[in-house]
């Protein structure tokens, strides 16, 4: 959604002595909307054990993390940059969960170290688990979307049939049994079908189908589903006439399907687990820009000082992202490409929109940049990543990530020589 009106106003009342001090571009989080998101996902949820464990791919620094392990909150890693950024954050334990693919023996063991939650994405993940001698007592299985069959009008993490996550179900009862001779004592389920949904169908999918798998484990080998993981993939509305996410709804259904299963096998109810990342954040960040040129070639072009390096959705997936001018209000409007620096012409915030007039100098807010966004963002042409700020509940402003230096762009360059020469390399040829 456009931002919030409540982050409107807020940022309002800090955006000119923020630029003025800290200079543009930067993204800025919202810590009062973040928390208010999460305590969203309390309520609808109250009466059902669950925990959300945020994607930490999402919003990877430390700061706005450790708000929100304040609250509560797990977190959801794939690399050995995201559990230590978990780690930093505070989260121990089963705080973490390890939802990697194609994943390393290295990756494992620095997973088993923190003795985060892992989630076996395929059946040579256990090989490995069981070749480093160390098989937790707990573990999740992720299961392929393959068995979900077509969701109609909603979009899969690749198709079912080329989808690479998870463990087939034909595959499952197998490298389960095989983790019970191992000792695990603990079992849970994951599926994952996609991301950015607005209604709850897929999830409430995903539940029948991880249930259907825990009734069938139970049946042939007496293994009881401690908990399912729904994965991430809650969507947030970024244009203004899409609907919000009905999480209140989702916890009730949720809550029937659970208790009415759990009823019928005469089962605990499992632990829901969420590993939302767009949801909990991606509302609460906007990015501040500067309109560098006002380009007239055919169409009307507003340069900004903030490109792909800060935000590459709308050029990767043509994603819709809301763009306002402060202070436009009364100004009439004008239909203009919104473009960044790259040599790319997909390097564009936004095409063809209609939004208020815009001079040099003037701010631009790409909005909805919370989740997804500087964490995607890349170097290609030279072009530096920008800074973050939290705006605090209290009303001050913190800079929680300085913005990219060349010297980091050349950081990579600065290493200790290493050349074979061609005696070394002939060593043990033919
Ligand atoms: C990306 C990802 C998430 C987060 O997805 P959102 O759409 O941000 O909620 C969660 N779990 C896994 C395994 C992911 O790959």
């Amino acid at each position: 959604m456009p931002m919030s009106e409540d982050f409107a106003l807020r940022l309002d009342a800090v955006l000119q002595p923020a630029v003025e001090r800290f200079g543009t571009p930067f993204h800025i989080y919202d810590e009062q909307g973040i928390g208010e998101t999460c305590a969203a996902f309390d309520t609808a949820f109250e009466g059902t054990p669950y925990r959300e464990h945020f994607a930490v791919k999402a919003l990877p620094n430390p700061i706005p993390l450790r708000l929100l392990a304040e609250r509560g909150l797990g977190f959801d890693c794939s690399s050995l940059p995201e559990l230590a950024l978990a780690a930093k954050a505070g989260a121990v334990g089963h705080d973490i969960c390890f939802t990697s693919n194609n994943t390393s023996s290295a990756e494992l063991a620095a997973a088993l170290a923190l003795g985060a939650l892992i989630n076996v994405d395929d059946v040579t993940v256990f090989d490995k688990l069981v070749a480093i001698g160390d098989v937790p007592d707990t573990l999740c299985f992720r299961v392929h979307p393959g068995i979900a069959g077509s969701l109609v009008g909603e979009s899969y993490l690749g198709n079912p049939d080329s989808a690479k996550f998870g463990v087939p179900a034909d595959q499952l009862i197998g490298v389960c049994a095989r983790a019970r001779r191992h000792g695990v004592r603990h079992f849970g389920l994951h599926m994952m079908l996609g991301s950015g949904f607005l209604s709850g169908q897929p999830f409430l999918r995903s539940l029948d189908l991880l249930l259907e798998q825990a009734a069938r484990l139970h049946e042939s080998s007496g293994i009881t589903v401690e908990f399912v993981n729904l994965g991430g993939g809650i969507g947030i509305p970024y244009r203004p006439d899409e609907p919000v996410f009905d999480l209140a709804g989702l916890g009730m259904a949720i809550g029937d399907k659970l208790s009415s299963w759990a009823r019928r096998h005469g089962l605990p109810r499992p632990t829901v687990l969420f590993e939302s990342g767009r949801y909990v954040t991606g509302p609460h960040g906007v990015l501040v820009t500067r309109v560098l040129n006002r380009m007239s070639k055919g169409r009307e072009y507003v340069g900004v000082d903030a490109g792909m390096s800060a935000l590459m959705r709308p050029g990767m997936y043509a994603a819709y992202h809301h763009v306002t001018v402060p202070g436009g209000a009364g100004r009439p409007h004008e239909i203009v490409d919104v473009v960044g620096s790259l040599c790319e012409n997909n390097d564009k915030f936004a095409q063809q929109r209609e939004i208020p007039a815009t001079a040099e100098g003037d701010l631009v807010l790409i909005h909805d940049t919370g989740a997804h966004a500087l964490s995607m963002g890349f170097n290609y042409n030279g072009r530096l990543r920008p800074q973050e700020l939290l705006l605090r509940a209290d009303g001050s402003v913190e800079r929680i990530r300085r913005a990219e230096a060349e010297s980091d762009y050349f950081a990579t360059l600065d290493f200790p020589p290493l050349r074979l020469s061609p005696s070394e390399l002939s060593v043990g040829a033919a």
